[in-house]
């Protein structure tokens, strides 16, 4: 990996993210003094949980960085924008028509609108995304994990007739709150799928790969599924970088524990570590950062080869996000 000094020049920067974790991860990393280094961010987010909703294409994780990075999110929810109306979504209830359990909300529904009629003229969802980002000036390089559909499917039995079946993620999320237990997660059109352009380039040619506290399952590692990805992060020249998403044996918001036990992870901060691997051993981590309330877990951390360090991982503001990532920055560029 070789020891790396970025103190004077700027970091280049490259991020996994899912939605509400990871963007508030990254509006600390480039909008906190906090962070002490100039640093340049492209992220890579997840768009498994994209959705076609009342004709509309839906990209919940690229917005919710969108609109975080952009000052329009919903401080209270934390997804959508601020100030939001769902008058739309009513009406659409009215009917009768299904999904009536998607929030979509009338200011949101213009990024949609507009999305939707780019892709349907043939623009790419890089090219619509960047477009969008136009608006809202997020300050990072914004990119999909892929511009091909990729949808993330959850197998259950089904509540009524007990079959079991495979419902679109955000049915299982939203509208079940993740309570039926699922069997499995699938990524319908993986097969066919290709990282979006300058996605590879962008881990290969980093200064420091960051895994922000998002899901490790439905946002993390429906990322690290796209063919190349894997082997992008095991190859570059960088220090790959990672913040827990578990806290004191819980996620802090979110239901991440249930799909952590799908596939077979203990919902704690050394068993995400344990599931991402060290790289020194043919996984992803050089570093894992850990609540400090979790400093126990910090020698079974290490005993995996993985350098590990406990602070506090609580995202309560900006700041507190900031510190979290000049931490980072200190531990995997200087030690
Ligand atoms: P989503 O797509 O909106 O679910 O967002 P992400 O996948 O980016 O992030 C969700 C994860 O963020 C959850 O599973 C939580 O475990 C984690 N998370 C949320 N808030 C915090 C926080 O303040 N600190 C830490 N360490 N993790 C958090
Ligand atoms: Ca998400």
């Amino acid at each position: 990996m070789g020891r790396r000094s970025c103190k004077d020049s700027v970091v280049k920067i490259t991020a996994l993210a899912g939605g509400i974790g990871g963007a508030r991860f990254l509006r600390g990393l480039t909008q906190s003094k906090k962070v002490t280094r100039e640093v340049d961010v492209t992220v890579i987010a997840n768009t498994g949980d994209d959705i076609w909703v009342h004709g509309v294409r839906v990209c919940p994780d690229l917005d919710t960085v969108m609109y975080t990075l952009g000052g329009g999110i919903s401080v209270e929810r934390g997804w959508g924008r601020e100030g939001e109306t769902f008058t739309a979504k009513e009406e659409l209830a009215a009917y009768g028509v299904d999904p009536t359990w998607f929030g979509l909300g009338d200011k949101d529904l213009a990024t949609h609108l507009i999305r939707t009629t780019s892709l349907n003229a043939g623009y790419t969802l890089s090219e619509v995304t960047s477009a969008l980002c136009d608006r809202w000036q997020p300050g990072i390089n914004l990119i999909p994990m892929s511009d091909n559909r990729c949808e993330t499917h959850v197998v259950i039995d089904h509540p009524d007739t007990g079959a079991r079946v495979a419902i679109h993620f955000q049915e299982w999320w939203i509208r079940y709150g993740a309570k039926l237990p699922a069997h499995e997660f699938i990524q319908v059109g993986l097969d066919t799928a290709q990282p979006a352009p300058g996605v590879i380039e962008a881990i290969l040619n980093a200064d420091l790969v960051l895994l922000p506290p998002s899901n490790p399952v439905v946002s993390i590692g429906t990322i690290l599924a796209i063919p190349g990805m894997t082997e992008a992060i095991r190859n570059t020249s960088a220090p790959v970088l990672g913040l827990s998403p578990i806290v004191n044996n819980a996620p802090v918001r979110g239901m991440a524990d249930a799909c952590l036990s799908t596939i077979n992870v203990q919902t704690n901060a050394a068993a995400v570590a344990r599931h991402y691997g060290s790289r020194s051993d043919g996984g992803l981590l050089d570093y894992w950062l850990i609540d400090h309330t979790d400093a126990d877990s910090l020698g079974e951390i290490e005993d995996l080869e993985i350098t590990a360090r406990a602070i506090p991982l609580l995202m309560t503001d900006v700041d507190a996000a900031g510190a979290m990532a000049n931490s980072a920055l200190d531990l995997a560029l200087e030690h």
